[in-house]
């Protein structure tokens, strides 16, 4: 081996190790890092949310990722197993008990009442963010995930779930996701809920052996929760639980055969799931979740409802709200499974010569502007070298500037999918390439 090939090799080997010293810390279980490839498709999909969104008249809200615990406890309700064991809850320096936020609701609420948001009719606004649960990581659930999400504030008519729900579907529709399935559910009013907590109660009372300790013990505070426990004894148990829907008020049952009727005359098919209660204590009238295959049993892509009740709980005027999340971890799973989405194309460019480096400047800032995708090869070495690079990169088209190309105004453009190449007038080079 000659001496510079093998003194390369062993700086090589230096720098490794010294990469290798420094990863000793990972990240923490249940918490990802979004790389490149799969960052790209991330802001596919809110890219495409909030067109959709925007195109139905809402608009985005940022609330902090941090809020005062009570906001969650008080709002998602003190039985739950969000409050319950799932929050991450930790006092400040000043004492104050503060949650990283496990929805996106309750604050996006909060600020509704505290910047009188409510002076307006109608107020729609949507969200995407972090999101935290201590739960058990696995396929699709994670600790910290991100959600989108959109809420219908001051608009308490059955069209309004309707066109969310229509707008929901239209969106997983648009960015091709496969076998979208809705289910929905009604949870009365607090006229109505009250007889058939009892109801349910009676029932549980008499299974009551059958359930988990978590179900037993929260059965009377709140037996609504044992139709929402996964644990296999509790489902069995609760297989032929009192329906929800029989036990609705006149108001509510109307309520949810308008939305029904809606979702028809929208062409959305929903199944009625009478089981579906939700994790969530704050939900009123309508709820709903959208699952797809392909997830195993983490296959609740988006998923919400109507509350009701939450403003005024949370010390705003009685308005009536509609809202959903859509978890974007699960819906990236999807939609790299199915390769639906496809990356805007990568160009790699080579100058021969100093000459084309300099012209090669002018030209990618032009092709740039025009919204290109192109990383530039500076880096000298043998043509084949640097191919290879671009290759290895990932580049759709390699563009080649050397001396007989800029004597024309042409440049080379390699296609790597074909492995054709074509000599192109610089002023037709974003057209031979565009996606
Ligand atoms: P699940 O039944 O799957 O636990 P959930 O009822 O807790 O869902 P919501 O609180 O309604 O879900 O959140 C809406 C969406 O956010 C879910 O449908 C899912 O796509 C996503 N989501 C919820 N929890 C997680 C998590 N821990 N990791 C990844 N995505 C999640
Ligand atoms: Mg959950």
């Amino acid at each position: 081996m000659p001496l510079s090939s093998r003194t390369l090799w062993l700086d090589f080997s230096i720098r490794k190790a010294k990469v290798y010293r420094r990863v000793g810390i990972t990240a923490i279980r249940g918490f990802n890092d979004i790389l490149p490839e799969e960052a790209e498709l991330w802001r596919h999909i809110e890219e495409e949310s909030f067109m959709v969104f925007s195109s139905y008249g809402f608009s985005e809200i940022k609330a902090p990722i941090v809020e005062k615990t009570e906001l969650f406890s008080r709002s998602i309700g003190e039985t739950t197993d969000i409050v319950e064991k799932e929050m991450y809850t930790f006092l400040d320096r000043h004492g104050d008990s503060l949650t990283l936020r496990p929805e996106g609701t309750a604050p996006v609420v909060r600020a509704y009442i505290e910047h009188k948001l409510y002076e307006s009719p109608v107020t729609k606004l949507y969200y995407a963010g972090p999101m935290f649960r201590y739960e058990r990581p696995q396929k699709g659930r994670y600790r910290q995930f991100y959600q989108i999400g959109a809420e219908v504030l001051g608009d308490g008519s059955p069209q309004a779930d309707a066109e969310a729900l229509g707008m929901l579907m239209g969106l997983f529709d648009r960015i091709g996701l496969e076998g979208a399935m809705l289910q929905i559910n009604s949870l009365g009013c607090p006229d109505c809920r009250p007889a058939y907590k009892k109801k349910l109660y009676a029932f549980l009372l008499d299974r009551k052996e059958s359930l988990c300790d978590n179900c037993k013990r929260r059965i009377d505070a709140n037996p609504l929760r044992a139709l929402d426990c996964k644990n296999p004894g509790c489902v069995e148990a609760t297989k032929d639980a009192p329906s929800i829907i029989e036990s609705l008020c006149a108001d509510c049952a109307d309520h949810f055969r308008k939305v029904q009727a809606r979702l028809e005359r929208l062409g959305i098919k929903a199944s009625i799931n009478p089981r579906m209660v939700r994790g969530l204590d704050y939900y009123t009238k309508t709820t709903f979740e959208i699952t797809a295959s392909g997830l195993g049993s983490q296959n609740a892509v988006a998923a919400g409802g109507r509350y009701d009740g939450l403003v005024n709980e949370l010390g705003g005027p009685r308005t009536p709200c509609f809202g959903f999340a859509m978890g974007v971890e699960r819906l990236a799973l999807l939609l790299k499974e199915n390769g639906v989405f496809k990356k805007k194309p990568l160009s790699v460019f080579i100058a021969l010569g100093e000459n084309a480096e300099m012209k090669g400047m002018e030209l990618l800032k032009g092709w740039r502007q025009k919204g290109l995708k192109i990383a530039e090869d500076f880096s000298g070495g043998s043509l084949k070298s640097r191919m290879k690079r671009a290759d290895k990169a990932g580049a759709r088209y390699v563009l080649i500037l050397g001396e007989d190309e800029l004597g024309h105004g042409e440049i080379t453009v390699k296609d790597m999918a074909t492995a054709g190449q074509e000599r192109v007038k610089w002023e037709f080079v974003a057209d031979r390439i565009a996606p």
